[in-house]
């Protein structure tokens, strides 16, 4: 079932971010308040993970990944959402949320880590934040909060938190996405890891997508980042832009994924919930 967000707090969301970021720049402090609140509501209202092993093993990947970037500053959290709908989202400040369905398909932690670098790096380059600072209007103050949260543009009755989490927050454009990818692939150098997981996670994805034929625990991906198929041939182009040697120091795996996956094999099935 999709999870509602009550009106009432769609309305509180907007007259907070209203009040504190009225102006044309958005301040770093201004974009971690709004984070803070945002992944207060997230935490709320999803299906949250909280199992020791998982959560520690995601937050020292992913702060291994976000310390190589420029805003290595920011306290970068990251937790998992119980479901198995396939997606990943990033809130303003350094707030990271993975679903457990791409935990679940991720064979090795170049995999995993593309998806994460993928999200660290629309925080890195402050895609949400550029979509606020670009609202324009009388109406700025709301404007802004509906640009970050896509609940007020809707209708009340669409005012969903999707267990993908993408309503909460805009939608990015292609070329933020192409971004993501572009930037991520580089983290994932940055910190060590293979981005050649970046291809064949994208890969699995897709013959998952195509074989369900659409409406799958995949779709919700899809219907996030079209354009899965130029994604995939970006990233081999990249991968063929990158020495051999480069790759070939680079680590696909470590033991502290593959407990990670046998913990994650221990815990019950995440509980059921509508793909979108
Ligand atoms: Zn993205």
């Amino acid at each position: 079932m999709p999870m509602r967000l009550p009106s009432r707090t769609t309305r509180i969301a907007c007259v907070v971010a209203a009040s504190s970021l009225a102006g044309c720049g958005v301040s770093q402090q201004q974009e971690i308040q709004l984070g803070q609140q945002e992944a207060q509501q997230v935490n709320a209202q999803l299906p949250m993970l909280n199992d020791a092993t998982v959560n520690s093993y995601v937050n020292s990947l992913g702060n291994s990944i976000a310390k190589t970037t420029s805003r290595a500053d920011l306290a970068w959290q990251f937790a998992v959402v119980n479901t198995d709908v396939v997606n990943a989202f990033a809130l303003p400040g350094g707030f990271i949320y993975v679903n457990r369905g791409v935990l679940s398909r991720a064979a090795n932690e170049s995999e995993l880590g593309a998806v994460i670098g993928h999200e660290i790096e629309h925080v890195v380059r402050r895609h949400s934040v550029k979509q606020m600072e670009q609202a324009q209007g009388a109406n700025v103050g709301v404007g802004l909060a509906c640009a970050l949260t896509n609940v007020c543009t809707n209708q009340a009755a669409q005012a969903a938190i999707q267990v993908g989490g993408t309503a909460i927050f805009a939608r990015f454009s292609r070329s933020d996405e192409q971004q993501a990818d572009q930037g991520g692939f580089q983290n994932e150098i940055h910190a060590g890891l293979n981005p050649r997981g970046m291809l064949t996670f994208f890969q699995k994805l897709l013959a998952e997508e195509q074989q369900s034929g659409g409406g799958g625990a995949t779709s919700s991906w899809f219907a996030d980042h079209p354009g899965t198929q130029d994604r995939i041939a970006d990233v081999q182009r990249m991968l063929n832009e990158t020495p051999p040697n480069v790759l070939a120091n680079l680590r696909s795996d470590s033991q502290g994924f593959q407990n990670m996956k046998r913990r994650l094999a221990q815990l019950p099935a995440p509980p059921r919930t509508a793909a979108r």
